[in-house]
Formats: structure tokens, sequence, C-alpha cells
């Protein structure tokens, strides 16, 4: 359909769509075919054209409870109407205390000192910025060294960027923060190609810290951020033991460990957060997306309480971290996040999830010998199908991504010639059949 005839389908006009400035979008592709949504119920889309959208990925893979959540509307609603906003410095609200005690009490083991933030970029830098004054609380103010790994995304703030592996992310804005070094990324198509979960190759790739341990001298390294499945770098499920391994490398050397969960976080893998789900439990873990069901912009950083304690020192009138936003613990954002914790609770979302996993992990792998496939990954309700690259260079998964749109499905096609799915956490069956049905013929028609 021509843009005109979209935007003004969707009474818009075509002026205000060039005033957009969209993020992380071919703009000038976008504006000449948009795709503009219109409304939302459970796992559907609707399309300004008037067409049902399954949706394989959970929005941005964040919709975990799907979508059109009436009891995350009313509370929010309640809420507007009773406070609308509360200064999150020197005061705060029923609301945003009684989150953070729900947070903390579902957390992993320890995990129970609670900040607010309003995205998932927000959680990450204000979680290294909590590792490296932790350090210096604790008189170790030489540990200023942060290490992520390559093809992570931790969001778009500075401190995020630098621990970040996507080079089209970074490359653009300068020399980022001094003295961030990277893991290695845990893919290895030799030796794990269509693993199913993670891989039983790779464990030994976490030494790779002992060895920036050894080269800059451990005392010099404040903290280790990954995401426990690396999310839009390619959908990479933790080598088996990974993890633990960092653990163990972390503790031997006085490092903080942090978990990014913004994905992984609230029943992604069947358990509340990848800490569960692998047992391995970090000293800081961010949260956003599936936190509110993403119906307003939250984040959350969890800390073991033993790195908060060491900030409560000085006298009890000083401010301890001088950080936060003025739109911390915001309280339409609690009501969301209260109301979203009780649908994963109420209706066992989580566990519904551990029990949908088989299946979508055999109907994506029943792609396996589709055109181009050169590997399938899952684990929990995360897949990614990879693509062989075209030799012209053009990235067949975003291809494919168009295709499955014009087909009635959304699946996300990164740049790394990956479609990624996440699904909300309600999938039927019937629709993991739909979504694997419409992703193979999308598929043969790109050959
Ligand atoms: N961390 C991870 C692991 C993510 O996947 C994302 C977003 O996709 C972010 C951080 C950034 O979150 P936001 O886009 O809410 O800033």
């Amino acid at each position: 359909m021509p843009p005109t005839q979209m935007a003004s389908q969707a009474g818009l006009v075509e002026e205000n769509l060039q005033a957009y400035w969209m993020p992380f979008t071919p703009n000038r592709q976008f504006k000449a075919d948009p795709r503009i949504l219109v409304s939302a119920e459970g796992m559907y889309y609707r399309s300004a054209d008037g067409r049902k959208i399954l949706d394989g990925v959970a929005g941005l893979w964040c919709v975990n409870a799907g979508h059109g959540r009436r009891a995350i509307a009313e509370r929010m609603q309640a809420e507007m109407a009773r406070l609308d906003y509360a200064p999150s410095f020197n005061f705060t609200h029923p609301a945003a205390i009684e989150l953070a005690g729900r947070l903390a009490a579902m957390s992993p083991r320890g995990l129970n000192r609670v900040f607010f933030t309003n995205s998932g970029s927000e959680s990450v830098d204000t979680a290294l910025k909590i590792a490296l004054a932790y350090h210096r609380a604790r008189g170790h103010g030489e540990r200023q060294r942060l290490i992520g790994r390559e093809r992570a995304y931790h969001g778009v703030g500075f401190g995020g960027l630098s621990v970040g592996g996507l080079g089209n992310n970074r490359k653009a804005f300068g020399p980022l923060l001094a003295g961030a070094g990277h893991l290695p990324h845990t893919l290895d198509l030799e030796h794990n190609a269509f693993s199913r979960g993670s891989p039983a190759w790779g464990a030994h790739l976490a030494d790779a810290l002992e060895r920036l341990a050894t080269l800059h001298d451990a005392s010099t390294i404040a903290a280790v951020i990954v995401e426990p499945v690396a999310g839009a770098g390619g959908v990479l499920p933790p080598p088996q033991g990974y993890l633990r391994r960092l653990r163990e490398i972390c503790d031997r050397h006085g490092i903080l460990l942090i978990f990014d969960e913004v994905i992984t976080g609230f029943g992604r893998l069947g358990e509340a957060f990848a800490a569960d789900f692998f047992g391995v439990t970090p000293d800081i873990m961010t949260l956003a997306k599936g936190l509110t069901n993403a119906a307003v912009p939250m984040g959350a950083v969890l800390v073991r309480q033993e790195v908060h304690d060491a900030f409560m020192q000085g006298p009890p009138d000083s401010v301890e971290l001088f950080h936060g936003y003025t739109c911390s613990g915001h309280p339409l954002a609690c009501a969301a996040g209260l109301a979203t914790l009780d649908i994963y609770r109420d209706e066992q979302l989580f566990q519904r999830a551990a029990a949908t996993a088989p299946h979508f992990e055999q109907a994506l792998h029943s792609l396996r010998g589709e055109p181009h496939v050169v590997d399938i990954r899952n684990q929990g309700l995360l897949g990614a199908i990879e693509l062989e690259p075209a030799p012209d260079g053009r990235n067949r998964a975003a291809e494919v991504a168009m295709r499955c749109y014009r087909k009635g499905l959304m699946v996300r096609g990164l740049a790394t010639n990956v479609i990624a799915l996440s699904p909300p956490l309600i999938i039927e069956k019937s629709e993991i059949g739909e979504l694997r049905d419409t992703l193979a013929d999308a598929l043969r028609d790109l050959a």
C-alpha cells in the first residue's frame, strides 16, 4: 500500500510521519512503505491496513504476558487518578515501596536491594556506576575496568555501549569509556551449530576473563557484565558451565558479576530469571522490558545486600549514591509493574513458558534444511535462525522478517543475518505452528 494511503488509514498525516525520526530503523525505507500498528490483543497486533499480525517477538522481547492486559491498564489508570507523580529524590510513594519489596522477594538469593530506572539502558549504566562506586566505597578506587563481551547488547548509553559488543552500535560514537574490555562471544558454528539449549562446547571461553585479569591485573577490574543468553547479538545461549565458570573467576578475583537480564528476566527461560534457570547468582542484575510488560517504560537494578551495604557508611544525612532519575520509580510504572507481577504469578506464566519451551524448540528445529539456514538456536522461549550471508552482503534475515510481516507474522531480522524469536509467554501450540509455517514459507520465498 502506498505510504500516503497507509498513513491516512491510520488517521496520520504524511508530514507527521516525516517528522518522526525513528530509532534503529532505516527511516527512508520505512517511510516509503510504513508498517503501522494500531491495536493489539493477546498474541496479535492489528495493522493499519486491517491485518492480524502474530507477535513472534513480544514487541521487542518485552510484552511477556501478551497484549492488551486490562488489569495492567486499570491499575495504571487508578494510580494516575490518585498520584500523578512523586519526586524520586527524598520522597517516595506506596507503589514504589511495594514493588521494591515484591522484586526483592522474587529475585535470586540475596539480590534484595532495588534501584529503579526507566529503561534497560539506564539500568545498565546504573549497574556499572554502582560497581565502580562500590569498590571506591570499600577503598578500592583502582578497580575501574569494566568487562563486557563481543556481540553483547547492553543498550545505548555510553556505559552500555562501552561494554557492548556490536560494532554498528559503537562505531559512530568515539572511543567510549576508557578501560572497557571484552570477552569473546560464544558462538562457533563449527562446534555448536544446531544446539538445543546450551551448547556442550565452549565453557572454556569464560577463561578469557582469567587472561584479562592477568593482563590488566585483577585488582584493576571492577565488574564483568554479560547477558546470560545474549539477545540482540543473535540469541546465543551460554555454553554449558560457562556462567558458573565466570562466577568462579569473579569470586577468585573480587570482581563483581553483573547479569543483564533485560531480556531473560520475567520468565523468558521458564524461570523468573536466567540466574534461577542456570543456578548462578550474580552480584547485580539489570531488568526492564517484562517488568511492566512494556506497558510503560521502567527498569530496575537488583543488588546483593552486601554490595548495597558497602554504601551505607558516613553520616546518615549524606547521600550514599549520587545517581538517579526524575522518573525513577514513577507511580504509573510501579502500578504497571505490580499488576504485571500479579499476572505472572496468578497465571503461572513462567511455568507455562517452561512447559511450552520443548514444543517451541521442536518447531524451530524442524526448520533445519530450509533454504539458507546454517544454524538454529533456542533456550526457553528465545529462538534464532541464522542464515548464510548473501553473496552481495544483503541481510537475508531482514528480508525474511519483511516477508513474514506481509504474511502476518512479526519476527526480528538482526544485523547478523539472524531471525530472532521471543514470543509472549502465553503463546499456544497452534500459534507456534503458525509461526513455524509462516517462517518456512518466507524462507522458501527467498530462495
Ligand atoms: N540490555 C539488554 C540485554 C537489552 O536487550 C536491551 C534492549 O533490548 C537493553 C539492555 C536496553 O534496553 P532499553 O532499550 O530499554 O534501553
